[in-house]
Formats: C-alpha cells, structure tokens, sequence
C-alpha cells in the first residue's frame, strides 16, 4: 500500500516509516495539512496517517479538505495524535469524516490492526459512499467547543500548577521562619567561619560584640580574638576541622568594637557551607561568671591571708601581753623617781603601740574582741564628726547627710569609729589641696535576684555607710589589692596598708559587705552595707567598775596553758593582793579545787587549752562548789570562743593581753557582780 505519513516531528515520522515500511508498504510523507494536499496532487495514496496539531494546516482541516473534495474523498483517513482534550476530541475526528481515531504512543500491533481494520472498512464501502464531513456550521461549533475544552483544560493545568508552586512557597517560608525564629532569638552568638572568616552572624553578635549585621562578613574572625588567646583557638579550629570531636568548650577573649575584652565560651563543629567545609561556632558571653570567679578568689585569697595574719598576731600578741604585764610590775616595784622608771614606761608605750597594730590584724581576722551594741549609725557618725573634720584638716571640706528614718546596727561603736577614721584618712590621702569627703548614710535592701548576680551580696535589710571623696581615685591594680593587710601605695612611714584590711575585717565580722567604686583621677566612693537590727535599741549599759581596785586575800586558782602569762597573771595577781593556784594544767586545776574544797573564790581560766577548754572546765567546777566565780580570757573575740553569748550575762571575759589595772578591773567585778 501506498501510505502517506502526516507529522510536523520528524522523530514521529521516522518512527512511524520504519513500523510500516517494515510491514510491506510504501511511504510519503508531508510535514502538514498544505503538503500533504500537494502529494496528493501528484501521488496516489491507499492511507493517510495524520498527527493533528501542526504547523499551517493541522489534522483536523486536512481531514475535512479531503473528505470535501471528490477525487480524494475515497481515502481512508486515521487521526494520530498525542494532544487529547477528552473523549470528545475522538467524537470530533470522526465527525469529520476521520475513519480511526488512535493515541500516541500506540503498540505497533494495536496501530498495524487498526490500519488492517480501516482498509477492511474502506473495501466494503461503496466508494461513493464514502464518509462524508460535517456541514461548515457544526465543524465549526465542534471546533469552537475543542478549543474551549483545550483552553479549559489548560486553565485547570495551570491553577492546579499554581497551587502546587504556592504550596512549596509557603512550606518554604515557614521552614525559613522557624530557623530564623531558633537563630535570631539564640542567647548565644551563632556563626559560620569559613577560611578563618565570617561567613553568617546572627543578630546576638551585634548586642554582645558592637558591630552590625554583616560588617564583619568576609573579616578574618581571628583578628577579634585577644592575642594572646589565638595560638589556643586556631589550635582548636584546626582540630574540629580535622575531624575531631566537638570536645569541651573553649574560653577566650573577645575584642568588643569599643575595644573592651568579652570573656567568651565556644563551641564549633564541622559544617558545609555552600559546598565547603567551615565551622558553625557558637558564642556565649561569660564575663560576669569569669567576673564573679575572680570575686570568689579574691575573697578566698583575702580569708587565707586573714587566718594566717590572725594566727601571727594572737601568738605576737601574748608575748605582748608578758612584755606589757613584767614592765608593769617592774613599775610597781621600783622608786617612781628611778630613772628606770622611765625606761620602763618607754617600754610600755612601745609594746601599747605594737598593741594597736596586732588589735588591727586581729579585727582583720575577726579575731578581736568585740562588745557589739544596737546603735543608731547617724548618732555615731555625729559624735565623731568633730574628730574627723581635726583628723582631715581645713583644706578638705567634710558634709554630713544623714539618711532619714535609718535603721538601727548592732556592732561595737568603736569599730564604726575605726571605719570611719580609715576611710576619711584614706579620702584625705587621696586629695591633695583641695577637695571634698562626703559621709552619707541610708537604708538599703537587697533581694535574692540581686544577690545571684552579686556574690558578695546576701539578700536582706540593711543599713549604707558611703563614704565618697575628689581625690585621686585608683587603678585597677590597686582595686584588686585594697584590702589586703600591709598593701600600701604610700610611701614608707606613711602608710602601713592596714587600713581597709581593718575595714574589711570588721565589716565582715558583722556580718555586712563593702562595695568600693573608683577610677583613677575620678575620686573614690566606698559603700559600707551593715546588716540592719530589727530589735528596737536598749539603754547604753552603765559602766559599773568596783571601788577599790584592790584584792582582799581572796585565793584565786588560776588556769593558763601558756606557761609566760601564767607566771605574769600570778604575779600580777599577788601585786594585787589575792593568793594564787596557777596551773597550766586542766587536770592538775581540778585536783587543786578538789584540795581546796570551799576557800577559792574565783577561777581564772583561758578558753582554748590543749586538753580541756575553759568553759568545759568552768562547767565541772562550778556546780561542785558554789560561790565559785569564774572569769575566761582569751586572745580571742568572744564570738568565736563564745558562740552561744554567754559573755555579757553574768559569764566575766578579759581579752589577752590586759593591763594590771584592767585584770584588778575584771577581777573585782567578777567578784561582786556575779550572781
Ligand atoms: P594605707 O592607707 O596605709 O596605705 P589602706 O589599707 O588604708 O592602707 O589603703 C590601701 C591603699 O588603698 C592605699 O595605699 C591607697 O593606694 C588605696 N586607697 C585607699 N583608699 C583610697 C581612696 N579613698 N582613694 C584612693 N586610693 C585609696
Ligand atoms: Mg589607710
């Protein structure tokens, strides 16, 4: 058979060439309806095999050409097309007067049986009875109704197209928000380092380190990195891009854009990044922690150098008290117009003067004996207020604002005396000409948040003390060093750096805390916190001390482990008129008491022995022999050796060292006083 191939693809062509050629036939082919219709001028043809759309005449007119015209009308004509609208599309084919209607791609077989079929047809048809096409008007209907049905189609292709891209465009959206949500808001900075520079920053950056979004991206990260930590972080970058494991973060210091450090945490793992490998690092600013850290040292190395500076002193402090207690009684016994008299008292003046220095030292290690008193802090910075403006001198001027309503304290006055000469000495100091101390006083209260963020700080009702002054203020060397015992920037002879050691002492042995605020040429302020007494104050007590100093041959027993200030107290004792048992021995005192059942009127004893205490001691002997009166001493504060406050009540203390005239003191009114 002689079958012309109608195709504008020259694939479909070919494809279609091979099948039927390989079945016996002879093939013509057109690329359109216009050629088709020229070969068939020319060419007798048993089939035409027609595509639809294409290219200056399509499918459907050359069907409806052929069929109108009578030399070509006989031919069988089989629609071959890959453009399906619907059901209706094969309606339309054969309403023109198409014999076969097959889809693209079609099995050889099914094609071969289809063209077997339609020639059968064609032979059994009356060849003037050949189909003929629709009238113009509903070709022309069908054909309007095709292309409404193809445009119809396209419209639902394209809006379900549109909803499906919608669809992936708000996933995406979504998605990109939620990382936004988790990068954006992250406490910590998050970035990504590659080739040693910024290739992302989170907004984080920006409040922890200065600069803008994007005004590092392309900067070499190492640059903000403090020099002396970068061999340990590029170390460490070098490892995680090897492949090691995250490990622990590391700590450094990070340059803000004002040029201040950050102390920063870090960590980092290996990421791709458009491709290459870089590092997704995060950033946590730990400046406060590192702060709060060296607080915590600093105390600590304060509280070590305190005991040890406590311990030296108690020690120094009894021999003190023996040098003091011999030259008083060699005083006693020689000619008052002896001129070793004299020498004598120089020794006395010395060793009261050595005194003062270990009282210090031992109010730094809140060693020193105390009688702390509720007080009203604005009546005792008035009553020294005379003696501050002697001790400041005219040059300085010195105002007093003194908070209202301020709440009571409860410390020994002389300590708020020794605070408030160091601090003004120390203001004085730092003025040179002219200048001005002010003395301030108010309420104060801290809660728990504060107190998390402020170690020092421990959350309660307080009462301030702010001493502030126009002198020279301190370097951050200086800061760190302030209250350590014999730190001194004066020169030799000047300063003894004992002052705020002293402050810091007492403050701390009552309970309180010191905040001091300085810069170097902006003046000083120091705030005292004391804890506020909730008790309301009581009367001052009245100082009651016996008529006569002297002793009436009482027998006293005597009990001192340190073998110089037992032999001291015994004389001092004699000198005084009392007989003596002295022993340095807890065992030996019992023994003694027990041989002079009934004559000893008073024990004498030390707290802290190597066998027994004092108090244990006291408690034996008191109960077994009433009338017994018992009066301690001891190097230490009575809070430390004391810690239930029986000192006070009716329970006698004397702190070592004492005086001759303070022991007959102790001793009398322990005597008469005692229950
Ligand atoms: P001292 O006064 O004997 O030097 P302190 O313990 O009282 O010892 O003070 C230690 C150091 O602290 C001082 O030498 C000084 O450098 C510094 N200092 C203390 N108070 C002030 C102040 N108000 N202004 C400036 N520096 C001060
Ligand atoms: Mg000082």
């Amino acid at each position: 058979m002689n079958i012309l191939i109608v195709d504008d693809k020259p694939d479909n062509l070919y494809l279609l060439e091979v099948l039927l050629k390989a079945n016996g036939h002879t093939i013509l082919s057109a690329a359109n309806g216009e050629e088709a219709l020229q070969t068939l001028q020319t060419e007798g043809v048993d089939l035409i095999v027609s595509d639809i759309l294409m290219p200056v005449m399509d499918g459907f007119q050359l069907c409806r050409r052929i069929r109108a015209d009578e030399r070509l009308r006989h031919i069988p004509f089989i629609v071959y097309t890959a453009t399906y609208t619907g059901p209706k599309d094969e309606e339309f084919a054969l309403k023109i007067g198409a014999d076969s209607f097959l889809l693209k791609p079609c099995e050889p077989d099914v094609f071969m049986a289809t063209i077997d079929e339609v020639m059968a047809a064609s032979r059994s048809r009356d060849p003037s009875r050949a189909p003929a096409p629709a009238p113009e008007g509903e070709v022309l209907k069908l054909y309007s109704e095709r292309l409404v049905r193809k445009l119809e189609k396209k419209m639902v292709d394209l809006e379900a197209e549109i909803q499906e891209r919608k669809r992936i465009q708000e996933e995406l959206r979504q998605s990109e928000e939620k990382y936004r949500t988790l990068v954006e808001n992250a406490e910590d900075i998050v970035c990504i380092l590659q080739d040693g520079q910024f290739k992302f920053q989170n907004q984080r950056f920006e409040a922890l380190l200065g600069y803008n979004p994007g005004e590092l991206i392309n900067q070499d990260f190492m640059e903000l990195i403090c020099a002396e930590d970068r061999a340990m972080v590029m170390e460490r970058i070098r490892r995680i891009l090897d492949g090691d494991p995250r490990g622990t973060p590391i700590s450094y210091r990070i340059v803000h854009k004002t040029g201040q450090f950050i102390w920063a945490s870090s960590t980092a793992s290996r990421v791709m990044w458009e491709g290459r490998p870089a590092l997704l690092t995060f950033i946590r600013n730990i400046t406060r922690q590192k702060e709060i850290e060296e607080q915590f040292h600093h105390a600590q190395r304060l509280e070590s150098v305190g005991r040890l500076a406590g311990g030296v002193a108690h020690d120094f402090n009894n021999m003190l008290g023996v040098i003091i207690g011999y030259a008083e009684l060699a005083k006693l016994k020689i000619d008052p117009q002896d001129p070793l008299s004299e020498n004598l008292e120089e020794i006395l003046m010395a060793a009261r003067r050595s005194i003062d220095i270990t009282r210090q030292l031992l109010a730094f290690a809140r060693k020193q004996a105390t009688e702390p008193k509720v007080l009203d802090l604005n009546r005792a910075v008035e009553d020294m207020l005379k003696m501050l403006r002697r001790l400041i001198g005219e040059d300085i001027d010195l105002s007093w604002k003194p908070g209202e309503s301020l709440g009571l304290i409860r410390i020994d006055p002389s300590q708020v005396d020794q605070i408030l000469a160091n601090l003004c000495v120390n203001a004085r100091d730092a003025i040179s000409g002219v200048g001005k101390i002010v003395i301030q006083t108010e309420n104060a209260r801290f809660g728990k948040d504060y107190c998390m963020d402020h170690p020092d700080f421990i959350p309660g009702e307080y009462v301030l003390l702010m001493v502030s002054d126009t002198g020279c203020g301190m370097s951050r060397e200086t800061m760190a060093r302030l209250f350590e015992p014999f730190f001194t920037t004066k020169e030799v002879g000047k300063g003894t750096g004992l002052g705020l050691a002293t402050v810091y002492g007492i403050v701390k042995q009552n309970g309180g805390f010191i905040h001091v605020y300085s810069e170097p040429g902006m003046g000083t302020t120091f705030r005292i916190y004391l804890p506020r007494h909730s008790e309301a104050a009581p009367l001052a007590d009245a100082e009651v001390i016996g008529e006569s100093a002297m002793g009436h041959g009482e027998l006293v027993l005597l009990v001192e482990d340190e073998p110089a200030i037992l032999n001291m107290g015994k004389q001092m004792l004699e000198t005084l008129g009392y007989r003596v048992l002295a022993t340095a021995d807890t065992d030996e005192a019992m023994t003694l008491a027990e041989r002079h059942a009934g004559q000893i009127s008073l024990l004498i004893t030390d707290m802290i022995m190597p066998k027994m205490n004092g108090h244990d001691l006291a408690a034996r002997l008191c109960p077994r022999y009433p009338g017994l009166k018992t009066l301690f001493i001891s190097g230490y504060t009575t809070d430390i050796i004391d810690p239930a406050g029986l000192c006070g009540n009716g329970v006698h203390f004397l702190q070592k060292p004492f005086s001759v005239h303070q022991l007959a003191t102790s001793v009398r009114k322990t005597l008469e006083n005692s229950p």
